[in-house]
Parts: C-alpha cells; sequence; structure tokens
C-alpha cells in the first residue's frame, strides 16, 4: 500500500491507558509495515476535560515507549505535534461552509429545555436524541439570534436512510440514520467538538487509515456523514476490539492499573509493554508471543486484529517482563537495577556487592520492583525463615550431616571464593557419600529459605563466611 498515513489523537486527560498504547502501537506498526506516516495529534478542544501537565505527560509516556511520530508543525528545526487548540480557525472556516450549505444549523436551545427533552424521552423509553427545535429557523431570525444569542452548531443528520461504515475488522456495519443525533460540532465556547475537529484534521492531514478503538464506533456514521458533506474521500476504518478484565467485564482501574504511567513506575520495561500489548487483539497466526518491534513491524497486519475483546491478562505481562528483563545487555539491566534498589534504600554497603546482588536475582524477577523482595535474602541479617518445602529439605538426618560437615569445612578456610566454595562441596560429598539433589536440595533451602531462587555459587560469594555459618547453625538446630 502506497502513501499510508495514519494518527494517534489523544485527548490528553492526565493519564496515558494502556488501550490508548495499543492505539499508538498499532498506528505505528501499521505506518512503519507499510513505509507510510504515523502522525500524532493532541485533541485538545475539551476544555472541561483540561488538566494541567496532562499533555507533558502524555508526550513523556509517548517517549519512554519509543514510539516515535513523524511529522507536525516545525519549529527550530524541530517538529512538534499537532494541537488541535492551535487550529481553532480552521474548525470555524469549516462550520461556515456547512452551515451555508445547509449541513448544519445553530441551536440557541437552553441547558434547561434540552435536559427537560431529554427526562422526558427517558421516561418514554426513547433513546434520548435532540429533537429538531432549532432545525428550520431561517432567514433574518436566524441572523439576529446568531449575533445575540448564545448558540452551538449542530449537524443536520439526514432523517432518513442508512448510513453504512466499512470497517476492516468488521465488515460493514449499518446505522439508520433516524437514531443518530444531531451532533454538535461547535460548542457555545466556539471550541469544536471532538467530531467537527476529528474529521476536517483527518481530512487536512491526509489520513488514510483511522485506526481507533471500538468505543469510537458509534461515532463513525456521524464522520461519514460530515465527510459526504464536504464531499471528501472517506478514509479506512478500524475499530480495535475492547480491552477486558479476566472477569471479561471492561477493563477497569478497580481491577488493576490502567495507566502506562503506573507500569512505567513500577519497572516493567517498554519492550515487554509493547510486547504485550501487541498481542491485545492481534497475532500473527501461530503461537509465538515474544516479538521485537522490528518483527512485530514485519509481521503486522489489520486482517489479523480480532473483533472480540481482548483480555488484559498481568500474569502474561509479568511474564513477559521477566524475559525482557533478561534480555537486557547486563549493563543495562544493572543500570536500572541499582536505579530501584536505591530508590527503594536497598543498599549492601558498597557498589560492587549491590551489583552481586541485582545479578543474582535477575533470574528470580519478573520487574524490577521485585528485587526489593528477592533481594531481602543478601541484607538481612536476624534468622532465616523457611518455606514449607525448604524445611523438608532441612529436617532430615542426612541433611544435618551435610550441614555439619559443610561447616567443618568452611571454618577450616579463611575466605569464601568460588574455588574455595568448590573444594568444600566436594569434600562433603565425599565425606557425607551423599550427591546431586541430596546434597544441593538441603544447603540451598538452610542458606536461602527457598527450594528455588538464585544461583548458589552467586549467594555463596555474596553472604561471605560468618553469614554463611550462620545459617547452617541455624539449619542445624532446625
Ligand atoms: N481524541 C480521541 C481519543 O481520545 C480520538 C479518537 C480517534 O482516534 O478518532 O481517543
Amino acid at each position: 500500500m502506497s502513501n499510508v498515513r495514519v494518527r494517534f489523537a489523544p485527548s490528553p486527560t492526565g493519564f496515558v491507558h494502556v488501550g490508548s498504547l495499543r492505539t499508538a502501537l498499532y498506528n505505528y506498526l501499521f505506518a512503519r509495515h507499510h513505509g507510510g506516516k504515523f502522525v500524532l495529534r493532541v485533541e485538545d478542544t475539551d476544555r472541561a476535560r483540561y488538566t494541567e501537565g496532562a499533555v507533558e505527560n502524555l508526550l513523556e509516556t509517548l517517549e519512554w515507549s519509543g514510539l516515535s511520530y513523524d511529522e507536525g508543525p516545525e519549529n527550530d528545526g524541530d517538529f512538534s505535534p499537532y494541537y488541535q487548540s492551535q487550529r481553532l480557525n480552521i474548525y470555524h472556516e469549516y462550520i461556515e461552509k456547512l452551515i451555508s450549505n445547509n449541513f448544519a444549523y445553530p441551536c440557541f436551545c437552553s441547558k434547561e429545555r434540552l435536559e427537560k427533552m431529554r427526562e422526558e424521552q427517558i421516561g418514554k423509553k426513547l433513546t434520548p436524541k435532540y429533537d429538531g427545535h432549532c432545525r428550520y429557523i431561517s432567514g433574518d431570525e436566524l441572523i439576529k439570534r446568531r449575533k445575540s444569542e448564545d448558540h452551538v452548531i449542530r449537524l443536520k443528520i439526514p432523517p432518513e436512510g442508512i448510513t453504512k461504515v466499512s470497517d476492516i475488522i468488521r465488515g460493514e456495519v449499518q446505522f439508520q440514520n433516524e437514531m443518530i443525533d444531531d451532533q454538535v460540532l461547535l460548542k457555545s465556547d466556539g471550541f469544536p467538538t471532538y467530531h467537527l475537529a476529528n474529521v476536517v484534521d483527518d481530512h487536512l492531514m491526509g489520513i488514510t487509515h483511522v485506526i481507533r478503538g471500538e468505543e469510537w464506533l458509534i461515532s463513525t456514521p456521524k464522520h461519514i456523514i460530515l465527510y459526504e458533506y464536504f464531499g471528501w474521500p472517506i478514509p479506512r476504518f478500524a475499530h480495535l476490539p475492547l480491552l477486558l478484565n479476566p472477569d471479561r467485564s471492561k477493563l477497569s482501574k478497580r481491577q488493576g492499573d490502567v495507566a502506562v504511567e503506573d507500569y512505567r513506575k513500577k519497572g516493567y520495561l517498554p519492550e515487554a509493554l509493547l510486547n504485550f500489548v501487541a498481542l491485545l487483539g492481534w497475532n500473527r497466526g501461530d503461537d509465538e508471543e515474544i516479538f521485537s518491534l522490528e518483527e512485530l513491524i514485519a509481521d503486522f497486519s489489520l486482517e489479523r486484529v480480532n473483533k472480540s475483546g481482548a483480555v488484559f491478562n498481568i500474569e502474561k505481562l509479568n511474564w513477559m517482563n521477566g524475559i525482557y528483563i533478561r534480555k537486557l545487555p547486563e549493563e543495562k539491566y544493572l543500570l536500572i537495577a541499582l536505579e530501584t534498589m536505591k530508590n527503594n534504600g536497598i543498599d549492601a554497603g558498597n557498589t560492587r556487592k549491590n551489583e552481586q546482588i541485582a545479578l543474582a536475582v535477575r533470574n528470580n524477577i519478573e520487574t524490577f520492583n521485585d528485587i526489593k523482595e528477592r533481594s531481602e535474602l543478601f541484607l538481612g541479617d536476624g534468622p532465616l525463615h523457611y518455606s514449607e518445602n525448604a524445611l523438608e529439605w532441612i529436617k532430615p538426618d542426612s541433611s544435618k550431616k551435610v550441614f555439619t560437615s559443610m561447616l567443618t569445612e568452611i571454618e577450616k578456610i579463611p575466605e569464601i571464593t568460588l574455588e574455595a566454595f568448590k573444594s568444600v562441596m566436594g569434600n562433603v560429598q565425599k565425606e557425607t557419600g551423599l550427591k546431586g539433589k541430596e546434597i544441593w536440595m538441603p544447603v540451598r533451602s538452610a542458606l536461602t529459605g527457598l527450594t528455588e531462587g538464585p544461583e548458589l555459587p552467586q549467594v555463596i560469594q555474596i553472604f561471605g563466611k560468618d553469614k554463611i555459618l550462620r545459617l547452617l547453625e541455624q539449619a542445624i538446630r532446625v
């Protein structure tokens, strides 16, 4: 496909929803796959929803995710996203065109009247919808009232017929025009609503494919009517499936984090989060689950996006994040791990030791914040708490023999090095006649209190002689 142009058009509301990240990602992948352009347009015309810092947060989150956009108004050799609040003149120009062609009309109805009408309609079990009260005001009256009265501008929906939305993911979806509301396009404060600004901009920015969440499907017939009124070509639409909680209700804050920032703060890696959201509604047609951004670009297609809702499974995200943590180059891993430790007040006294701890726990964490819990083992100097399974390995007489023999051997050496530890364990093996699991599981249990976890050679180097002796004594007494 040539000349693909797509856009991510978020309204800055204070945080970036994981569903928005998926929308941004799918647009980005589609653009990159087709060698097209990915435009970022900040839809900030709803003054009532304005929150301080929301735009900065949006841009920062996008930057963290690595989804870079391709164009925007230039300043100082750089370019910024498009901001709808800076394009008000454009919307006014187009609204006048609609009015003069009789495709839109001023509405002077008061809030009270609209509220009363709504209540009556709900009382009669009708879908609330503007009753067309101001549709036919014309001539001098119209001119006079427009000058003197507060008003909005509404879209004149054809009273009959059907509007068809052709959707790449859903096929053809039909809407009865009589069910569609005469949408407000321009508010009394002079700001356009989403519908007007979105359509005008998609056209002026040459958008070829509108890829967005399913919640916008219901607005699409209004948009199509607008395109037709303007005489503009209609872009292709693709409405992405809803994100669901594991109980299949709509993904909500009540059941877990929905803001990208929360995942960022909790130490998730952007690569992992992107890989995870990529699979919320898309698959390659096989069971592969780990994709780099390059692989996603190569394999992504809208035809392979599902219609049905996608369940947000945090366990899967955690698993994936663990995989990405282990994929990081060691230096990068250490950089983030040490930063996390610092932020959580985890300090073994010197950088070398902190690094050793970070590396020892690497295989057993899913997020960087897990380091907090996993590193307790290395920092605590009180008695160790054993898991049930560990206790089972500590109690047998054969295990006690292992501990006693190890204790004697370690007391003989001046310092625990990797070499010394190997020879200690060789001697313990000879002395007890035990080997393999029979030795390693009791030792692991006695030293870490767990039957899984960091590699023992890493553990003993961090612990040092005194701590090992203390832990062996504790295990012997159990
Ligand atoms: N501003 C809308 C939003 O917040 C954009 C929807 C669309 O992509 O058309 O998601």
